[in-house]
């Protein structure tokens, strides 16, 4: 079964042409398909880009790890132990409630951990809220101190001996 027997099928609904281009200069031994189909679109829109909050440790002082610490002690004395599931001496055990508990027991710890760091923990912000560019202050912000701004074409660095122009 060829490929374009393959779309053919697959579009039936939608394909209103299919051809294949055969041209003598493509030097590939792939042949381009061509489809035309009949597509409702009505609208395209892309959405504005997310941003989830994550813990930012770096941000974080010592009174906010001191109140991490508190939250996790309180968070995990909430976690019902599975003393039997721990304690069990089988080394082949296939139980299934003893697996189910210590994965419960384990997932529990894990968003203990979660919600500790994230009630606690300075969050990060979007780069877009924030209007933050990394390195910045860093690498861009001296060299604007010294230029000036060129007529629309960039920054011209002051500077005689090492004239540079930027796109901007
Ligand atoms: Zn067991």
């Amino acid at each position: 079964m060829s490929i374009s027997f393959c779309l053919a099928l697959c579009f039936t609904a939608l394909l209103e042409t299919l051809d294949v281009l055969h041209d003598a200069d493509n030097s590939s031994d792939h042949e381009p398909i061509v489809l035309q189909l009949d597509l409702q679109v009505e609208l395209v829109k892309f959405a504005d880009r997310m941003h989830t909050p994550r813990s930012s440790w770096e941000k974080a002082r010592d009174r906010d790890l001191a109140h991490c610490r508190l939250s996790l002690s309180h968070y995990l004395a909430d976690i019902p132990i599975p003393h039997e599931a721990l304690l069990c001496k089988n080394v082949t055990c296939c139980s299934v409630e003893h697996a189910q508990a210590i994965d419960a027991y384990a997932n529990n710890i894990s968003a203990a951990c979660t919600a500790a760091a994230e009630h606690a923990i300075p969050q990060t912000c979007s780069r877009q809220n924030s209007r933050c560019i990394p390195g910045w202050s860093e690498q861009v912000q001296p060299l604007r101190d010294k230029s000036l701004f060129g007529t629309g074409s960039g920054w011209i660095v002051d500077d005689p001996e090492q004239e540079l122009c930027l796109d901007v």
